[in-house]
Order: C-alpha cells, then sequence, then structure tokens
C-alpha cells in the first residue's frame, strides 16, 4: 500500500476486498502510533518554548513550566491529570528511551505500550532504563523489529519486570515504599442506584480488611444470618467504617441532595442529585430522605427547574455563594475534559481585574486547573450565557459550556421551586 496518509484518512475504496480492508486498518494503526509519537514530541517543544518565555519574563525557577500540562490536556481533550502524565511521559520517551520512542515514530508501537516501558522503568536509575529500553526496543541486526511489538501488554509488563529485578534488586524494594505512598480511597458511581467504593490499599492491609469481613460473614452464616456472603461483607464494611449499628445511637453523615420541591413533595419525577454521585431517581430521594434529618436552603429556579441563585441561611453570604457555585458546577472542574472535585471557587476574571464576585463570574476548579490558571500568559472572563472562556498564553480558546443547572437570567424569586438539602443521613440498615 502506497496510499498518502490524507487518502487512508478518507477510508478505504467502495468495493474493497477483504484483504485490503485489513491493510486500511493496519496502516491507519500505524499513523496512530506515529501520531502519538509526534504529539509527544511538539508537547516537549512547547514546554521548552514555555519555561524559556517565563524565564525571560522572570518568573521564579521552581515554576518555570507552569500550566504546560493543562495546555496539553486541552488540546488533546483529556483531564489535566492525564495531560500531565502525557506531557511526563512524552519527555521520559523523547529524553530518556530513544529506542522505544523509535518504535512509536515508525508505527509499530502505541503510547499505551510506551507507557508500561515507562512505568515499569520509573524507579530504575537512568542508565539501567538506558539500558532496558535498548534490549526490549533496538531493531535486530537485520534491521527487523524487536519481539516487543508483538507481545501481550501483560507480556510487555512482564518482560520489562523481569529485566528490571535482574538489573536492580533493590529497586523493587524502593517502588514498593513508593507504591504506599500513594494509598487512598475512591468511590465511583455504578448503574442501579449503587456505587463502587474502592481503595488502594498496601497489600497487608488489603488481605487484612477482606479477611476481617470475610470472618464476619462466617461467623453471620454460622450464628444462622440469611443474607448471602457477599450482603453480610458490604453491611459489615459500611457499619465498621460509619460506626452504624443496630444498637448504638446512629451517627450522622452529611450528605447533598439537589431536587425539586415538586419532586420531594408530590410525585414530580425529575431526577435528584446526590453530590459525589450524580443524578437518582425521584423516587429514591424521596425514601432516602423519608427520616433524614435536613437542612433546607432555598434555590431559585426558573420554571424548566434550573438552578439560579441560593439563599443562605449561614451568616457568611461568601459562604453560601460558593457553596451555591459549587453545586451550580455539579462539584465537578469547569475545565474541558477535567473530571476532578472542585476544591476552589475561582474568579474567571481576575478581582484584581475588575472580575466580579459573582456567579456569573465564579467558577469551581480543582487544585490543579486553578494553579495552572494563574500561570503567566493566561486569562478567562464569564461568557454571556453563563459559560466561561479561558484563554491559554498561545491564543488558543476553550469554551466550558454553561451547566445544566445554570441560566443567566434570573426570574422573579417568587418561583423559588428548588431544595438544596444538606440531610444528615440516619443511615438506616438497609432491611
Ligand atoms: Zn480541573
Amino acid at each position: 500500500m502506497n496510499e498518502t496518509v490524507d487518502e487512508l484518512l478518507t477510508g478505504p475504496p467502495l468495493g474493497a476486498s477483504e484483504g485490503e480492508l485489513v491493510d486500511w486498518i493496519t496502516r491507519l494503526e500505524e499513523i496512530k502510533c506515529t501520531a502519538e509519537a509526534v504529539q509527544a514530541e511538539a508537547a516537549v517543544r512547547l514546554e521548552e518554548a514555555t519555561r524559556a518565555r517565563q524565564a525571560e519574563a522572570g518568573v521564579p525557577a521552581r515554576k518555570l513550566g507552569e500550566g504546560v500540562a493543562s495546555q496539553v490536556a486541552l488540546a488533546r481533550r483529556v483531564s489535566p491529570v492525564k495531560g500531565a502524565k502525557l506531557l511526563g511521559l512524552a519527555k521520559i520517551l523523547v529524553a530518556e528511551m530513544p529506542h522505544t520512542f523509535g518504535l512509536m515514530k515508525a508505527g509499530l508501537f502505541s503510547q499505551w505500550q510506551a507507557a508500561i516501558l515507562a512505568r515499569e522503568t520509573a524507579c530504575l536509575s537512568l542508565e539501567n532504563r538506558r539500558v532496558i529500553d535498548y534490549q526490549l526496543c533496538s531493531p535486530g541486526s537485520d534491521g527487523e523489529p524487536p519481539a516487543v511489538v508483538t507481545m501481550g501488554l501483560r507480556q510487555l509488563e512482564n518482560a520489562a519486570k523481569k529485566l528490571a529485578i535482574t538489573l536492580a534488586q533493590e529497586f523493587v524494594v524502593a517502588r514498593a515504599v513508593n507504591a504506599e505512598k500513594d494509598r487512598r480511597v475512591s468511590v465511583r458511581p455504578a448503574p442501579d442506584t449503587m456505587t463502587w467504593l474502592g481503595a488502594l490499599l498496601p497489600v497487608q492491609d488489603g488481605v487484612a480488611v477482606f479477611a476481617a469481613l470475610d470472618q464476619a460473614a462466617k461467623a453471620a452464616q454460622a450464628a444462622g444470618d440469611d443474607r448471602t456472603r457477599g450482603q453480610v461483607m458490604a453491611d459489615t464494611l459500611v457499619d465498621r467504617v460509619t460506626g452504624r449499628s443496630a444498637t448504638d445511637a446512629k451517627p450522622r453523615i452529611e450528605v447533598k441532595v439537589v431536587m425539586t420541591a415538586d419532586s420531594l413533595a408530590n410525585d414530580a419525577d425529575q431526577p435528584a442529585m446526590v453530590d459525589g454521585y450524580g443524578p437518582v431517581p425521584a423516587a429514591w430521594a424521596r425514601e432516602a430522605l423519608a427520616d433524614a434529618e435536613v437542612f433546607v436552603r432555598r434555590l431559585y429556579t426558573d420554571p424548566a427547574g434550573q438552578l439560579i441563585a441560593m439563599e443562605s441561611r449561614s451568616r457568611k453570604a461568601p459562604d453560601g455563594l460558593a457553596e451555591f457555585i459549587t453545586t451550580r458546577d455539579g462539584g465537578i472542574c469547569r475545565t474541558n475534559g477535567c473530571d476532578a472535585p472542585i476544591r476552589n471557587i475561582d474568579h474567571a476574571e481576575r478581582h484584581a481585574d475588575g472580575g466580579a464576585t459573582s456567579a456569573e463570574n465564579l467558577q469551581g476548579l480543582c487544585e490543579r486547573c486553578n494553579q495552572a490558571k494563574e500561570a503567566l500568559g493566561w486569562q478567562a472572563r464569564p461568557g454571556p450565557d453563563g459559560s466561561i472562556i479561558t484563554i491559554t498564553p498561545t491564543g488558543h480558546t476553550y469554551t466550558s459550556p454553561p451547566p445544566d443547572s445554570w441560566r443567566p437570567d434570573p426570574p422573579p424569586l417568587s418561583r423559588a421551586e428548588f431544595v438544596l438539602r444538606n440531610v444528615l443521613l440516619d443511615h438506616p440498615r438497609a432491611a
């Protein structure tokens, strides 16, 4: 096949044979790999150019390069966290892993495969990393591609691990210590109004937690409990972490639920929003709130049920406004592609530049995006429709559309229809 990239991207001709179609898929895969390599190269050069510009403007050394990862993220339409990972990988590939990078440029190795090798050599010395790069990814004596290009991902990972252990036994230990720093707990939505609660733990802790729950399940079954093993383990986990139990005084856990008054009081079925989870059916929310102790704040909405402004009962008005912004933005950073939770209420147009402390000019940002925006040459301003327009140092503009719950033209306050409930759920034991 001798088609140019443009020809390949227009797609195979009508009537192409099965063999030609496979060739097309193969060639496009190669182009994707090459494109990822070139993107990496461009990201490295963007960082160099940014650092030079910032240094010239007198930005302190420790802040050089700030904002570059976020620009990469916006350009590649991924989260800033992912953007930082991609930039980090690009720098490693260009500077430290020439053979891996060469395979990518030749269209034989994907960014994902390269990332595995970068990860598995992360704790090694530069010298050892280069050895592994050479041993796994350099071409054969007559130029044929190395075996890694046909390996599965697990095989590739194992090949790198084996070499790493051979080269530096102590790296395994150092890595384990390092990894332990990343221990954490996360929650993400599952179907049917359920959630996945996950924990990344050192192996001894993870195994201990599981064994304790398993023991509780065995004890319950021996006592004639008719719940399944899985149900007892899940219930025990919640009991022990929240401190709830059938006999003790019930602990209070704050959960934020936003729903229309109509959905709460009547049988209306506009979905409610649970902070940290997402939309839930109104009927589910009514049941969950039935016996709960509730703080009510009033939210003003238009007839379409969109969130407009909040009347705060708290003494400090800015807190109320901050809570309103967080609720309006759904608890998630406003940067396009970013899924991180809101940590800062940011003035889109800086306060020092005359930006108002108003719902229009305020946005919820995560830590990282807030910091990126403070880097030299970044600007933002509110759009006319509740959107936020961010302008990066290169002059590229990115528009974050207004959240569902936002309308810039507030209707009369008498149309108040929404309640935001700061719910202290009793955590009743499931029947
Ligand atoms: Zn963010």
